[in-house]
């Protein structure tokens, strides 16, 4: 396994790849890898000859005020946890490796055939708290994908709102790769494997699975016929309430397509998703029923 942080460097082992003829799979991340991570690789691993992983806790997707400075970050453990997966490159640049003199960006907007008020996929759910996140996603997340080059890229239906906005702009911009999106992996407990779960305390680890469990309620709900979406939300806030110092940034019952709001369930399926502040750390989650 080989670890590159220069452009340069990896567009070189990619020209060779390609002149091989190899597929090549790829696993964009932040680091601080996982075996959510490790699912992607491994799945890569099966569908492609090449796999490669990027490690860059990329600065323009975070706000002045979230946790860009203090991000987990451990190339060391993370090349021993890919090499676990199987992983050929690990590619891990610099911010001035990447970002030097761009002035650049790729972001989206409305259609013109659409009234401008209409919400767009970016300005939804995470966009609405994150101004500005999904411009930083989908401006790295290209760049990657033009300096590797993939064929498949493979993300985690945990950011479910940035795999779909990710497969949206990899069809409108016609970029010639395939997105793929793997389900989300749990620790024993059903708390979602996330990089940020390392912020939590004890006390707040050992509550924060309930965030899963509001959501397994919603499900049942659902199953048993519940069709209105302001009682299946109210279930679900009266369970996150007892998680100590916690705070709801958004809870919403959602087209799995449009992100659209659903007041009341017509067909299936729907999107359940939320996200949550469990003191200062802020956690994501969702499922499709
Ligand atoms: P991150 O390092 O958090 O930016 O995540 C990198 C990729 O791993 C993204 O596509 C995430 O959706 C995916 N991912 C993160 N956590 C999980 C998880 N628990 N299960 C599956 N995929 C995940």
């Amino acid at each position: 396994m080989k670890i590159i942080t220069t452009i340069k460097g990896i567009k070189k082992e990619i020209n060779q790849a390609q002149r091989k003829r190899l597929t090549i799979g790829f696993v964009p991340t932040m680091g601080a890898l996982h075996q959510g991570h490790l699912a992607l690789m491994r799945q890569a691993k099966k569908e492609t000859d090449l796999v490669v992983i990027s490690i860059f806790v990329n600065p323009l997707q975070f706000g002045p005020k979230e946790d860009f400075r203090r991000y987990p970050r451990n190339l060391k453990g993370d090349a021993g946890l890919a090499r676990t997966a199987g992983e050929d490159i690990i590619f891990a640049p610099s911010v001035k490796e990447m970002y030097d003199n761009t002035g650049s960006f790729v972001d989206m907007s409305n259609p013109p055939d659409q009234a401008p008020s209409r919400v767009i996929l970016t300005d939804k759910l995470c966009g609405k708290s994150r101004p500005g996140h999904f411009r930083g996603v989908l401006t790295v997340v290209t760049k990657l994908f033009n300096i590797v080059q993939p064929d498949i890229a493979y993300f985690g239906q945990k950011d479910f709102q940035q795999a779909l906005i990710i497969r949206k702009m990899a069809q409108d911009l016609n970029m010639n790769l395939e997105v793929k999106t793997l389900p989300t992996v749990r620790e024993p407990d059903g708390l979602a494997m996330s990089s940020r779960n390392k912020y939590l305390s004890v006390t707040q680890r050992s509550y924060a699975n309930r965030l899963y469990r509001s959501l397994l309620k919603a499900k049942k709900l659902i199953i048993s016929g519940e069709k209105n979406c302001q009682q299946i939300i109210k279930a679900i806030r009266a369970i996150i309430k007892t998680i100590p110092g916690s705070r709801i940034d958004y809870v919403e019952i959602a087209d799995p397509e449009t992100l659209a709001r659903i007041e009341r369930i017509k067909t299936r399926p729907v999107l359940i998703v939320l996200a949550v502040y469990v003191g200062k750390t802020r956690l994501i989650d969702n499922i499709v029923v």
